[in-house]
């Protein structure tokens, strides 16, 4: 949601607040929300506020299969996946100015989108977390793109992602370029919009290659495919 207006310096969701995307408000809905949000805005110094209802969004049911021990757990499976989600859940509290504008820039010169945002996925008959990014099917070895300028927060092997890279592009957004064959950067390295980041690949939980594309925005998962839009299906406030 966007809530336009002129003089708008600051804006926030609970305990969160960030600061205006070229001159509005911009409050990404999570994935998984529902119910009421209040949001706010400071604006020539005063608080306003407005309270969003979000309905249940009837997403697709996807079926997968997959060897089951990545589906069934073993204990040091479990113990690593622990260890990567410690390390990944801080990124989703940054903050900081913004080096992107939107549209976002297409992370791989050909998109063919074959996996949908938010499809409620049931791996080898058992249900399991609704998918939070889009597939596009690519070749193995196609290079991937950062969408925006930023920073490599993240680049390594995790147990669902395989080979991933985060990056921090400031403004609260954090992409990710997740099953990539390899990894052309390093975390703390500074990316240009357009460079390459890895190849795309068949590493972690996969069905074939693709490149997995994610968005988190102000900590929540919102569809990367609505910032690649020219014109977002965004809803503006009153
Ligand atoms: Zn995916």
């Amino acid at each position: 949601m966007r809530w336009p207006g002129q003089g708008v310096t600051a804006c926030g969701v609970g305990e969160r607040e960030w600061a205006p995307l070229a001159g509005a408000c911009w409050y990404p809905v999570d994935l998984e929300a529902k119910g009421a949000i209040e949001v706010t805005r400071w604006r020539e110094g005063r608080r306003e506020t407005r309270r969003v209802i979000v309905a249940r969004y009837p997403y697709a049911e996807q079926r997968l299969k997959v060897p089951d021990t990545m589906v069934d757990l073993s204990p040091s499976d479990q113990a690593r996946v622990a260890r990567e989600n410690a390390r990944i859940v801080p990124l989703w509290r940054l903050e900081g100015p913004a080096r992107f504008a939107l549209p976002l820039a297409a992370p791989l010169a050909d998109l063919v989108p074959h996996g949908r945002f938010g499809a409620r996925r049931v791996f080898n008959g058992k249900p399991k977390s609704p998918h939070g990014g889009e597939d596009y099917r690519a070749a193995p070895g196609t290079p991937v793109l950062a969408p925006a300028d930023g920073v490599v927060a993240l680049a390594e092997a995790h147990f669902f992602a395989g080979n991933g890279v985060y990056l921090d592009h400031g403004g609260g957004l954090v992409t990710m370029l997740f099953h990539l064959s390899r990894i052309d950067v390093e975390a703390g390295q500074q990316v240009r919009r357009g460079q390459v980041v890895g190849a795309v690949g068949a590493t972690g939980r996969v069905t074939g290659p693709h490149l997995h594309f994610g968005a988190r925005w102000h900590g929540a998962r919102v569809d990367p495919a609505l910032l690649l839009a020219a014109h977002p299906a965004v809803a503006d406030l009153p």
